[in-house]
Formats: structure tokens, C-alpha cells, sequence
């Protein structure tokens, strides 16, 4: 078992990919992870996988579109440990290739389908959270961003981005980082950090086989943001340590 730190973090969608790899890391840094999943039969195989490597890990059921799901751990939380130091608002959906990609038909029914997950629900659950995260010592917000939020870059010709326009995905995470930096704002003086993270292009179900990085990479941007210390940065946009352009 991984020296305790006392700290607990709730990562939304980790019974797989990025999330899962992410619950590793931090459990491995002594972190008490509650693995956030839909399908609580998967959350409970991905806690299983993760105490087998000594991370003290248990599974909760999260459809983080599900108001009663939100409620429901925001409660448990509350009862089991009283507080919350981090949220890693992990889950996401990239839809617009199962549909179609061009922007100017991209339907309403897509748009809304992709809001929902990448932004409303992170939204309402963070709201859910905070009188917990508040009672932490040092509360730690994570947004699951990507570097395709990037207004600056998706409008610069010859950037990484300019020719990947998945319109829906991409405008849920700018409004993602909107998020971040409004919350941030609010929270000055607090002493809750909030900032959004671009992974990098990784393998997962979500980036595909063709992606550049592996996921233990893929999970270290989110886990360097859930640990920082009192002096680090709020209110930002980082890949690995580095600030993207908004
Ligand atoms: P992934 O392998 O597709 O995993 C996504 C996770 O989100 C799964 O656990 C999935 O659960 C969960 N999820 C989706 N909708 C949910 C909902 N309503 N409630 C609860 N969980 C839900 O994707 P990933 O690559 O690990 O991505 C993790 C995050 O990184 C996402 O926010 C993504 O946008 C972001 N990101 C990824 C990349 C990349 O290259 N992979 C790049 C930039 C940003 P199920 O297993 O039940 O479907």
C-alpha cells in the first residue's frame, strides 16, 4: 500500500483511459482516489486494479450528466471524509466523428449531446463540490481542456490545431477553459486552485491509436495540477508544466 497523504480526489471517468492512468499516479502518491464511473460495474473492476497496485481506491457511481449521481457523491463524500481536496473533472466525449464534422452542419442534437458532458455537467458538479473543496487545506480543481479549445490557435493559420476543426468538441472545452478562468477569478484569496489541462494527443479509446503519446504521459499534466503547491498557478492552461494560448 502507497504511504497515505490524507488527501482525497474524485476523478470523473477513471475506469478507463486518461482517468484511470491519472488515479494510478495520484493513488501512488499516497492520494485516497474515489474512481468516478457511469457504469459502476467498471469503476468497481478499475478500483480492484488499483488497490492490486497498492492505491487505496473505491468506485462511485457518476454519470456526471445525472443530477442524482452528482448529488449522491457530493453526500457520500460529505458523510465518508468531510471534505474533498481535489476534483479532476476528467470525463469527456469527442462525438463530432461519430456524426460528422463539418461546422456548418453540425446539428443542435450534437452540439447539446457534447455541451452536456464537457461542459454543463462539469459546471453543475464543480458547483456541487465546492463547499467540500472549500473545507480543504489546499483544494485542487482540474478541467479536463484540450490544446483544441484554443481559440488563439484554431484562428492562426499554421498552428498544431488549424486544420483539426471538430466545431462541437472544441467549442465545449473553450467554454470549459471560460470556466476555469471565472471560477478562478472568484476563488482569488481562497485557497482553491482551479485550472485546465491539455493532456497532449494520447493514446486512448478517445485520441486512437495514431496519437502521439503514450497514457502514462497522457496523465501527467493532471496529476502535476491536482498536487500543486500554495505557490502555483490559478485561473491557467497548461500542457507539461508549459501555458497554452486561450
Ligand atoms: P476516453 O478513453 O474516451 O475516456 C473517457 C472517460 O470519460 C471514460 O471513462 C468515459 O466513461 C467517461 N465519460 C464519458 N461520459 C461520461 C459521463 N456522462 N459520466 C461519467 N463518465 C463519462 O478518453 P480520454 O482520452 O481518457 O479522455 C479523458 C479526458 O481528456 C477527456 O475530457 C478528453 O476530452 C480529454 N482529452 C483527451 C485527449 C486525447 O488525446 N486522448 C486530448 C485532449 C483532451 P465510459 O467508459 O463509461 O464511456
Amino acid at each position: 500500500m502507497s504511504e497515505k497523504s490524507g488527501k482525497i480526489a474524485l476523478i470523473t471517468g477513471a475506469n478507463k483511459g486518461i482517468g484511470l492512468e491519472t488515479a494510478r499516479q495520484l493513488g501512488k502518491l499516497g492520494v485516497t482516489i474515489l474512481v468516478g464511473a457511469r457504469d459502476l460495474s467498471r469503476g468497481e473492476q478499475a478500483a480492484e486494479v488499483l488497490r492490486g497496485v497498492g492505491v487505496d481506491a473505491q468506485a462511485v457511481e457518476l454519470d456526471v450528466v445525472n443530477e442524482a449521481d452528482r448529488v449522491a457523491v457530493a453526500k457520500l463524500i460529505e458523510k465518508e471524509f468531510g471534505r474533498l481536496d481535489i476534483l479532476i473533472n476528467n470525463a469527456g466525449v469527442m462525438l463530432d466523428g461519430r456524426k460528422g464534422n463539418e461546422t456548418s452542419t453540425t446539428s443542435q442534437s450534437l452540439l447539446r449531446e457534447t455541451f452536456e458532458t464537457n461542459f454543463f455537467a462539469v459546471v453543475a458538479l464543480t458547483q456541487e463540490l465546492l463547499p467540500l473543496l472549500r473545507k480543504s487545506e489546499a483544494g485542487r480543481i482540474v478541467n479536463l481542456s484540450s490544446i483544441l479549445a484554443s481559440l488563439t490557435l484554431h484562428a492562426t493559420e499554421g498552428s498544431p490545431v488549424y486544420d483539426a476543426k471538430t466545431f462541437a468538441y472544441d467549442a465545449s472545452k473553450s467554454a470549459l477553459n471560460a470556466f476555469t478562468i471565472h471560477l478562478a477569478h472568484e476563488l482569488q484569496g481562497t485557497k482553491i486552485k482551479v485550472n485546465s489541462a491539455h493532456p497532449g494527443w494520447v493514446k486512448t479509446d478517445m485520441g486512437g491509436e495514431g496519437a502521439q503519446m503514450e497514457i502514462v504521459d497522457g496523465a501527467k499534466t493532471s496529476v502535476e495540477l491536482a498536487t500543486l503547491g500554495a505557490d502555483g498557478p490559478t485561473g491557467g492552461y497548461f500542457h507539461m508544466g508549459e501555458a497554452l494560448p486561450w
